[in-house]
């Protein structure tokens, strides 16, 4: 987490001008407010280079999930616990969407090594991590659905 690039200007108009938003800020990132147009946005976002690797899901899932466990509180908590336990009692994603879309192409964004969609869906997936991109084209070639450059995007 090394080379976060220089502030850029709003991504709409261009101006340099824009006022940090303290309250939503985190850690190094700098949530700010153009003042031409109104645009808030990432001051100081990372590489894609650093998305791939060190900021990406597998990287930073568990410190984020403690962060926000603690910020949550015991009855939050709880309730989560109770929303995930329903999850694994319900149809799984791949009934559900075959029953409203039928069969065909899905689109899988953010993928991670996950191969939830199975025939008659045929899926391709995008996942910025190189790790879980790499692991996910290993499972689908496991778990032979298709033809697998196809299948996945790799940035
Ligand atoms: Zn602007």
């Amino acid at each position: 987490m090394t080379n976060i690039i220089n502030p850029r200007n709003c991504p709409v108009c261009g101006s340099t001008d824009s006022e940090e938003l303290s309250v939503y800020c985190l850690k190094e990132w700098k949530i700010v407010q153009c003042l031409q147009c109104s645009m808030v946005y990432l001051k100081n976002p990372a590489s894609y280079e650093e998305l791939e690797v060190d900021y990406s899901w597998d990287s930073t899932f568990i410190e984020e999930e403690n962060r926000r466990k603690k910020k949550r509180g015991v009855f939050k908590n709880i309730a989560k616990l109770i929303r995930n336990t329903n999850y694994k009692y319900r149809k799984s994603d791949n009934d559900r969407y075959l029953k409203i879309l039928g069969p065909g192409k899905i689109l899988d964004i953010g993928c991670g090594d996950v191969v939830r969609w199975q025939p008659p869906f045929i899926p391709f997936g995008i996942e910025i991590s190189k790790t879980l991109a790499k692991s996910a084209k290993l499972k689908m070639q496991n778990a032979k659905l298709l033809s697998f450059d196809h299948c996945l995007t790799e940035y």
